[in-house]
Order: structure tokens, then sequence, then C-alpha cells
């Protein structure tokens, strides 16, 4: 069916970005891909063989409706995916089943996956999530001993295949102290259990920032989500990297993250509008002068967020044009005066390049206030993604 704007995929950028962050990680270090949030807005149906024919293999989805449509979207038997998050009983007696790897963040859960697998007469593939000072989710401290009896009193029921924990912010060097609280909290906690002569599987911890700014928390793996899709979790992120690795004088040359991601639409019409005249709803614009104006069929329900309203700028012939007046739910009005060779079906690019220029979603989320994350995730799961060489 045909849809007001579509989504771009870039293999070589794809490619490319795992080649840099694998480089990074080095060799003893596995790289998992995380695909939550309809893998940060690029769509698993499309992202995930993607990744899967540069040859990646892991997986990690925050919920198990996700981890389902992964292992749909998977066409290799040795490819694999993680749950990381939330999952109901009947959610867990599917991973079970399948021998889907997930995380155990509290006792109850250790407790539920040890009763169904029992019952399924198959090992629960688990990750053992610690607390170390994010107080979100892991493992208690004052559970160690509990923890210890069951994986050993049930050890027919497990697979412990790593022992992780997620780190409270590693994209801002303001969180050093506290950061550096949770690694030590974790050894420890890794400490206490082979002690208690468990075998932890794969130790992991870190996210995309974690690799530049901790490099000594790289461990046996990494779960890197937004720096495979080419963007940097924070300015101060990519300026640590660049610092360190090229000199101050290569700042803003080379950056070796490249955005997998384009999002085009097309001009459906164009007004000419006099001086005095308002543009599109209320009172949000005015015209000073003689205006050009195109409309594209892209609105906030499409994920262009209300907040680019007189705001946001999208490409159009080559040119940065800016959005005039409110952004509408399906539709925005944009200035072209000057360019008069635009006209219904003329390319719009909403993030991405056209010519010498670009969008980027640092910019996109500069402009709208928000965090590129939120600005990704927020890309309907309806528009189609088509993969670009
Ligand atoms: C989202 C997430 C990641 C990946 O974070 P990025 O900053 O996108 O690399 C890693 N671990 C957990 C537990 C997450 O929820």
């Amino acid at each position: 069916m045909y849809h007001t704007s579509h989504i771009e995929l870039s293999r070589a950028a794809l490619r490319s970005n795992l080649r840099f962050l694998k480089s990074r990680i080095g060799e003893l270090s596995r790289l998992v891909l995380v695909v939550k949030g309809n893998a940060y807005g690029h769509g698993i149906e499309g992202f995930v063989p993607l990744a899967e024919a540069c040859g990646q293999r892991h997986f990690a989805t925050s919920n198990a409706e996700e981890g389902w449509r992964v292992t749909r979207a998977l066409s290799r038997s040795d490819s694999q995916v993680i749950v990381m998050g939330e999952m109901n009983d009947e959610a867990l007696e599917w991973a079970i089943s399948e021998g889907i790897a997930f995380h155990v963040f509290d006792m109850e859960r250790l407790k539920t996956s040890r009763r169904l697998a029992e019952r399924l007469q198959r090992p629960a593939r688990i990750h053992l999530e610690l607390e170390t000072g994010m107080n979100r989710l892991g493992l208690e401290d004052w559970d160690r001993e509990k923890i210890v009896a069951i994986l050993r009193e049930h050890s027919a029921c497990f697979e412990i295949e790593g022992t992780c924990t997620h780190l409270a912010g590693a994209e801002n060097i303001a969180n050093y102290v506290r950061i550096q609280d949770q690694l030590r909290v974790f050894e420890e906690g890794c400490r206490f259990f082979v002690s208690r002569g468990l075998a932890l599987g794969r130790r992991h911890v870190s996210p995309s920032s974690g690799i530049f700014f901790y490099p000594e928390a790289i461990l046996d793996q990494v779960r890197v989500g937004i720096a495979a899709y080419g963007f940097w979790p924070t300015q101060e992120v990519r300026m640590r990297y660049l610092m360190e690795t090229e000199g101050r004088q290569a700042l803003g040359q080379k950056d070796p993250l490249k955005r997998v991601i384009s999002w085009k639409s097309l001009v459906m019409a164009i007004k000419d509008v006099t001086p005095g005249q308002f543009v599109n709803y209320g009172l949000f614009y005015q015209a000073t002068k003689k205006r050009r104006v195109a409309i594209v069929p892209v609105g906030y329900s499409e994920g262009f967020s209300r907040a680019l309203s007189n705001r946001g700028r999208v490409l159009i012939n080559g040119r940065r044009c800016q959005v005039i007046g409110a952004v509408n739910m399906n539709m925005i009005s944009v200035d072209v005066t000057g360019i008069p060779e635009v006209k219904p079906g003329t390319e719009v690019v909403l993030i991405g390049r056209q010519k010498r220029q670009q969008i980027s979603i640092s910019s996109f989320s500069n402009m709208s206030d928000e965090m590129n994350y939120e600005v990704l995730v927020r890309l309907p799961e309806r528009i189609p993604r088509v993969v670009v060489s």
C-alpha cells in the first residue's frame, strides 16, 4: 500500500559501525546488538535480517513480544535473542520452551523459572542480573545465599549463560564516581558467586557509552544499542573518542559512526502566500513577505514531533527549509521561498542527507529538545523500511 513517507536503512553504514565497534571491544568480547524499541525505530523486521547479513548473531530486546518478533525475523540457526526485561509467566514459559535466554533480576523470577523449567523439562537459559546501585532491576546482596542454594539444588533447571548489571548513566562523565562504585560492587558480587562454586558465564555491564568511557567494563560481552545505529549516546562520548584517538585538530571531522537510517517523503502541494497572511492553524505563523510554502504529508502521528512547530528543518533540493506553523497530525508546512523548482512530488528529506546538506538525528533532537533515542523510537512501525546499499 502507498505510504506518505519511507525509511531507508543503509547496509554499508551498519556494516561499518559494527566493524568499528568490534574493533573497539576486541576479539575476546561479544557484541550483543540491542534491538528494543522496534530496533530503535529502525524496524525489527527490516533491521534484524540486515544485521544478520552483516554477520551479527546476538540480539537483545526489552520484552517478550519483541523477542518473539526477532526470532521470526532471524533466519540462521546460530542467531539468538536475549530478553532483558519484563515477561509474565506465559512469556517465561515461551522463552524456556524455545530456549530463549533472559535476565533474572529478582527472586520471584528465579523461582518461577525454576518451577517452569522443571515442568517443561528444559533448562532456563539465564543471565543473573545483579543490583549494583542503579536501583532499578537486579538481584539484591542479601539474597545471595538463597540464590546460590536454588541454583545448586536445581542445577538441572538452569544454564547460567551470563552475569550482568546495568550502568546508571555511563554516557555522562559526571556520573563517574557512581559508575566506578557500580563496577566495584559488580566485581565483588561475581567474586562471591564464584567462591560458592557457580560458573557465571559471560560477564556484561556496558552499553554503548561504556565502551568509550569505561574500557575496563567491556568484560566478556557488551550490549550495544545506539552506537550500532550510528549515533553517539551523547556529545560527551563523541568528544571523548575524538580527543583520545585523533587529536584535537580532527574534532568534528571524521566520524566513525555512520547513520543507518534516513527518512524521506515527497511534497504533496504548494501554496503561494501574500504578506500578512497566516499559514496553517491559528496564529502560529504569519508571513511578513511573499512566501512559497510546501505541504509535506508527515506530522506528529508519523513521529515528527509537535515540538518542531515553527522550528524544525527539512531538506528540499539540497536546501534546509524551515517548518512554519504548527506540526499537524499528518502534515507540515515548510518554507520553500526562493526554490522555484519545488513542486508536488519533489523529494523531502526529514532525516538524512540530500546533496551537501544533512539533517542528523542530533540536529533533529536538538531542535525539539529530546534525546536522539526518543526521536528514533517514535518513528511508527507502519512506515515502510527499505534496505539500501
Ligand atoms: C538499552 C539498553 C542497552 C543499550 O544501551 P545503548 O546506550 O543504546 O547502547 C544496554 N543494556 C540495557 C539493559 C538496556 O536496556
